[in-house]
């Protein structure tokens, strides 16, 4: 090989790992010498953005395309804990330890963006104890006393969504019955507590199955298997259904109750076509890490086998897949002083590191889920004018819920690949939105990006206690 082959090469090689792994010198154009000699020299410039010296800044920007996650992550996870036994003392010493970086028993708060499900009931019958000092079950946190019209955590409920601490229902209630073959729940129910959602201002999109054969509320399987007749909450000639104000009221996504041992997937949702005819997207969660040999599901959805889910190898894969993960779990499900057990606390402060490393963005279910939709359904066009690139984001064809004119909130996060992040700009349709919510990145590795902000990070510690509420 002629040796200018070989420098070539290692010029090249050299150019993709600084590249890759951010060294921030970088290689002037070659520039012709008082004597006419062409050379190169390289200069350490900290605040130069990576890349920029492989992009004609002179040039009219080129938009090339969409970056899969917001800039710098490869991948997104969104932890979804299931209420069974919650207590708000559970709940507050889980979200102080996951949410804030406040000092807890468990150490330094990780900082992440999870927020938790609720119910509305509670009328569980089965023995055992829903929390230490031997709670009964009827401590259980609900919105609504057992399944009366008293506000039991009404208020805290309602903080707590407004936080972002809760932003999923686990259906309307904890109805599980020793006696599978007996229900408590009511359409009746169903209306208080949307009536009351509403007028308090509580928006929730996410629904999550829940529960015995009891719990004849739920509805994402019903028609798929006959185990899953006891799911009646859509069908319209039952008298438990409720789905005809469910949906209208706001919920976009449901977990049909499918386990699934699948920890990274390229998109977590799907049609799902109720038995009323409503559609909906159903999506997926992380559920199990096998079969057995009859065909059921090996859980790893409880609160000790968390290490199960967040290991090194499930990490790192969904980051080079680029790929979202929806994490199950039932965080408040232990009944001892910490809920959370060691081993549970280590996956955790795992997945803490890949988030401040910039690896994997750990947000919430029901941003996950609108981010979801919007990066593989949003439709823009690139025009040029001035010499500046504009991104017209246009759309979002959602085949769900329709073709819409997106809100800021629904583009959040969104990423575009271009070569001169300064010379693009962002619209809704003709409209620029805010500069405070542009950023503009250096090259990944692939190109430089540009972006609408994704949520700021929020560590506000919200617990609070209620008299009467355990
Ligand atoms: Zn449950």
């Amino acid at each position: 090989m002629p040796w200018y082959r070989a420098l070539l090469g290692i010029m090249l090689t050299f150019g993709t790992i600084t590249a890759l792994f951010g060294c921030d010198t970088r290689t002037d154009k070659p520039k012709p010498s008082a004597k006419g000699v062409v050379h190169q020299k390289k200069v350490p410039r900290a605040a130069e953005p990576l890349g920029a010296a492989t992009y004609d800044m002179s040039k009219v920007p080129q938009v090339y395309g969409m970056r899969k996650f917001p800039y710098p992550y490869q991948a997104m996870l969104a932890l979804s804990s299931d209420a069974d036994s919650e207590t708000l003392r559970k709940f507050n010493l889980v979200h102080q330890f996951i949410n804030t970086r406040e000092m807890t028993p468990a150490g330094r708060g990780l900082g992440l963006d999870f927020a938790d499900s609720f119910f509305m009931y509670n009328a569980n019958n089965q023995h055992g104890y829903v929390d230490i000092h031997h709670q009964p079950m009827s401590h259980e946190l609900s919105y609504f006393q057992g399944v009366t019209n008293q506000p039991y955590g009404a208020a805290v409920i309602h903080r707590y969504i407004h936080a972002g601490w809760i932003d999923t229902i686990h259906t309307f209630g904890d109805f599980s019955q020793v006696d599978q073959t007996k229900t408590r729940f009511t359409r009746r129910l169903a209306q208080q507590g949307i009536e009351a959602l509403k007028q308090a201002g509580d928006h929730i999109t996410v629904w999550t199955d829940h529960g015995n054969k009891s719990n004849v509320d739920n509805f994402g399987s019903y028609g798929i298997a006959p185990f899953f007749n006891y799911q009646q909450g859509a069908n319209s000639t039952s008298p438990y259904y409720h789905t005809d104000f469910t949906i209208p009221y706001g919920v976009r996504f449901v977990w049909a109750d499918n386990s699934s041992e699948m920890f990274g997937m390229n998109s977590m949702i799907y049609p799902l076509r109720l038995p009323d005819g409503r559609r909906v997207w159903g999506f997926s969660r992380h559920t199990s890490y096998g079969y057995n040999s009859k065909g059921g599901p090996l859980w790893d959805w409880t609160v000790w086998q968390i290490w199960r889910q967040l290991t090194p190898a499930h990490l790192h894969d969904i980051e080079k897949r680029h790929q979202y993960s929806i994490v199950a779990q039932h965080l408040n499900g232990g009944v001892s002083q910490f809920p959370l057990p060691e081993e549970s606390i280590r996956g955790l402060k795992l997945l803490a590191r890949e988030y401040h490393h910039g690896s994997i963005l750990v947000a919430r279910t029901s941003r996950l889920l609108q981010y979801n939709v919007a990066q593989q359904y949003v439709k823009y066009k690139v025009t040029h004018v001035d010499g500046k690139a504009f991104i017209h984001i246009l759309s979002i064809d959602d085949p769900v819920f329709g073709i819409h004119v997106p809100t800021l909130d629904e583009i959040r996060g969104l990423t575009f690949y271009t070569s001169n992040p300064d010379g693009t700009v962002i619209e809704i349709g003709d409209k620029s939105i805010p500069t405070d919510l542009v950023q503009r990145h250096p090259s990944d590795g692939v190109h430089p990006s540009v972006s609408v902000q994704w949520y700021p990070s929020d560590t506000t510690n919200y617990a609070i206690t209620a008299p009467g509420v355990y």
